[in-house]
């Protein structure tokens, strides 16, 4: 069955310094100090701001160790609890797969996890099968055309949403992340807090061109694109400097967050893959 067209607001939860790679290989402990209370604190205003609107959120796993009542805070609200990976970094290697969601093991069952979502949207085609194993239902972690639902062995990926210019891309496969090849091919990548920080109007357009034609786009938002850190981003200012790229990422999509929610109604993924599945 087609379900109705609806949003699929979808929020990575990581930290302020998951967006640089420089943090990856510090000890948790590091990485706790360095959030600063930041993921606990900024939970609750989020919350506030999606009002009744149901979206995933896809955790980082270490952040559920850091502070335990993250999920069920989540769940109460009546969204979705997903997962991110345990440790945020590129996660392609099998027996890096496989040792995260090893790792994650005991909260996953705990909160019933059934969602994937891979950091930096990059994975690759053996994800499934672990996940499959690891009683992950589906997972978003590849982009392409909007209205895209692939069945990889018995898991459905719900892949972030693209606007394709140049035709529909054949053969969707992992890895599909952002990088030249996605965009030379013609698909733009409108899913992705990139776009919306760039370019929020031209989302915004898309967003209801999609829906009107009947599609349920999928887009992410991070925690720090909506309730600013302290001293932001002028305390990623080294990243920045190291990597300009990441700039739109510091920008605030509070307005943007508001205007999509006031003007489509939204699900969660699970529930979205449920009713398409029936
Ligand atoms: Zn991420």
């Amino acid at each position: 069955m087609t379900p109705s067209p609806r949003l699929l607001l979808t929020i990575d939860y990581e930290s302020w310094f998951a967006l640089s790679r420089k943090y990856d290989n510090l000890s948790s402990t590091e990485r706790f100090e360095l959030d600063d209370s930041y993921s606990r604190n900024a939970l609750d205003p989020i919350l506030e701001k999606l009002k009744d609107a149901k979206t995933s959120i896809y955790l980082v796993g270490e952040m559920v160790g850091w502070y335990p009542e993250l999920p069920q805070k989540i769940l109460d609200a009546g969204h979705e609890v997903g997962f991110h990976c345990q440790v945020h970094r590129p996660l392609t290697s099998i027996s890096e797969i496989e040792h995260d969601l090893h790792m994650s093991s005991a909260w996953r069952k705990k909160y019933k996890v059934r969602g994937f979502r891979a950091p930096m949207i990059n994975t690759v085609e053996g994800v499934y099968p672990i996940l499959e194993r690891n009683e992950i239902a589906y997972s978003s972690s590849l982009y392409a055309p909007t209205g895209t639902l692939l069945r990889k062995g018995n898991i459905w990926e719900l892949p972030v949403s693209t606007f394709p210019l140049l035709g529909h891309p054949k053969n969707i496969r992992a890895p599909r992340r952002m990088n030249m090849p996605l965009v030379l091919g013609g698909e733009f990548p409108y899913g992705s807090s990139m776009m919306s920080g760039l370019f929020p109007r031209i989302v915004f357009k898309i967003i209801e061109r999609e829906m009107k034609a009947g599609l349920s786009p999928v887009i992410f938002l991070h925690p720090y694109e909506i309730v600013p850190p302290e001293r932001w981003p002028a305390r990623f200012a080294r990243d920045l400097a190291a990597n300009p790229l990441l700039y739109p990422f510091t920008l605030s999509k509070l307005s943007f967050l508001k205007e999509l929610l006031g003007s489509f109604p939204t699900s969660t993924l699970a529930d979205f893959i449920n009713e398409s599945t029936q």
